[in-house]
């Protein structure tokens, strides 16, 4: 089939529909259904579409191509991040694999020093094997990366906050650098979600989702997800997405539509949460240095502020007795589950230098051994603070 049959056929609604957006989260891309007037976008369950004649459809024909419970979420999530465009994956991994096939042999890729150990490890072990040449720097300090700017660097891949460490990076700031450099900038944007942060407004070029985190927020599904106002990046996207074929089943975009419808309230609920349990660390013994970009103190706070309309739900602190009081702290809740992910419904606790971002051990991205990953849920404020003084005061 054509690859860009879907495209004609898509009608993304445009980024200034006029609605707010939990609005938006709710409606956009889901209309009722036309012939039962089911609310709800239907699953539609199915490989392939009935033509009416050789080469006349609905506007789709074939599963992995286009679908319309897809089309819902791809047309929601990028009216959401005010995107033109946005091209759904099977994970955010996907997404981020898709992106990065527009770098060729002999180009260099800049990322973060202390980026997602997924992307890391794609980018080192994967896309190296092709004569992709990458490095790492601190994008905190953009005018540092404009002095020492790698030869052949067509990509800047930048997350913020960053991941596990919560650093923040000033995006305005990092683009001007990036485009003086004929570069493109892709933002990671799962950690403060459309939400909080909308890096296309800030001059990213594409912006990158695992909606297995906050946008689908219930940890019952994996996904992932790019937004770009570039119809370049956009013709490129589709056109891996049915090349390569990873794509989100009908199941997995119902249940990540579901999700999203309650973006807005979640997020609002992750943010008074992780303020309150920052009080209670901050004011630990047990606890070293808490890195939130809520805090005053926190390096990136005056960026976070412009940048984010909240400081989200992600803590990192240092346990003040190193590894082994980490562990113990790690292991002694009982409301915050011992689990890999985030941006749940649930309260989640992690050890990233063994769990999530193992895949840095011995590289310059490794992480603290004593530090403390929190992902805080949406339960009442009141039993998480109790839980987590517990397993400090243990
Ligand atoms: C989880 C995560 C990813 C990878 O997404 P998957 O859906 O697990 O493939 C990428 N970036 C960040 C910041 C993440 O937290």
């Amino acid at each position: 089939m054509s690859d860009t049959s879907q495209n004609s056929d898509r009608s993304q609604d445009p980024p200034d529909s006029g609605f707010g957006f939990a609005t938006r989260a709710i409606h956009v891309g889901q209309d009722p259904e036309a012939i039962t007037g089911a609310v709800t976008v239907p699953v539609f369950q199915t490989s392939t579409f009935a033509q009416e004649s050789v080469g006349k459809h609905s506007g789709y024909e074939y599963a992995r191509t286009g679908n319309p419970t897809r089309t819902a979420l791809e047309t929601a999530l990028a009216s959401l991040e005010g995107a033109s465009f946005g091209v759904a994956f099977a994970s955010g991994m996907a997404a981020e694999d898709a992106i990065l096939r527009l770098l060729e042999p002999g180009d260099h890729v800049v990322i973060g020093n202390d980026a997602y150990g997924g992307t890391f490890r794609l980018i080192s072990k994967i896309f190296t094997k092709v004569g992709i040449t990458f490095s790492s720097h601190d994008l905190g300090a953009p005018s540092e990366l404009a002095e020492n700017w790698p030869a052949k660097t067509k990509m800047v891949w930048a997350e913020t906050p960053t991941n596990p460490l919560l650093n923040i990076v000033d995006l305005e700031a990092l683009a001007a650098v990036v485009h003086a450099n004929d570069a493109r900038l892709i933002a990671d944007n799962t950690f403060a979600t459309s939400y909080l942060q909308q890096p296309l407004h800030w001059g990213a070029d594409a912006v990158v989702h695992s909606t297995t985190k906050y946008i689908g927020g219930h940890s019952d599904v994996v996904g992932g997800f790019v937004a770009t106002n570039d119809p370049v990046i956009d013709t490129h996207l589709r056109f891996i997405q049915n090349s390569v074929g990873a794509v989100p089943g009908p199941w997995d975009c119902y249940l990540t539509l579901r999700g999203v419808k309650t973006l807005a309230v979640r997020m609002d609920r992750h943010n008074s949460n992780a303020a309150r349990l920052v009080e209670l660390l901050v004011n630990h013994p047990a606890v070293g240095t808490v890195l939130y970009p809520g805090l005053p103190t926190h390096p990136g706070h005056e960026v976070a502020a412009r940048q984010m309309s909240g400081f989200g739900g992600m803590i990192s602190f240092r346990a003040a007795g190193g590894r082994d009081a980490a562990m113990k702290i790690i292991e002694s809740t009982r409301l915050f589950t011992l689990a890999e992910s985030l941006g749940a419904v649930e309260s989640l606790i992690e050890h990233p230098g063994v769990m999530t971002h193992a895949s840095t051990a011995g590289s310059p991205l490794e992480v603290p051994d004593d530090l403390v990953r929190l992902s805080v849920g949406i339960e009442d404020i009141d039993d998480l603070v109790a839980d987590l003084e517990h397993a400090l005061d243990s």
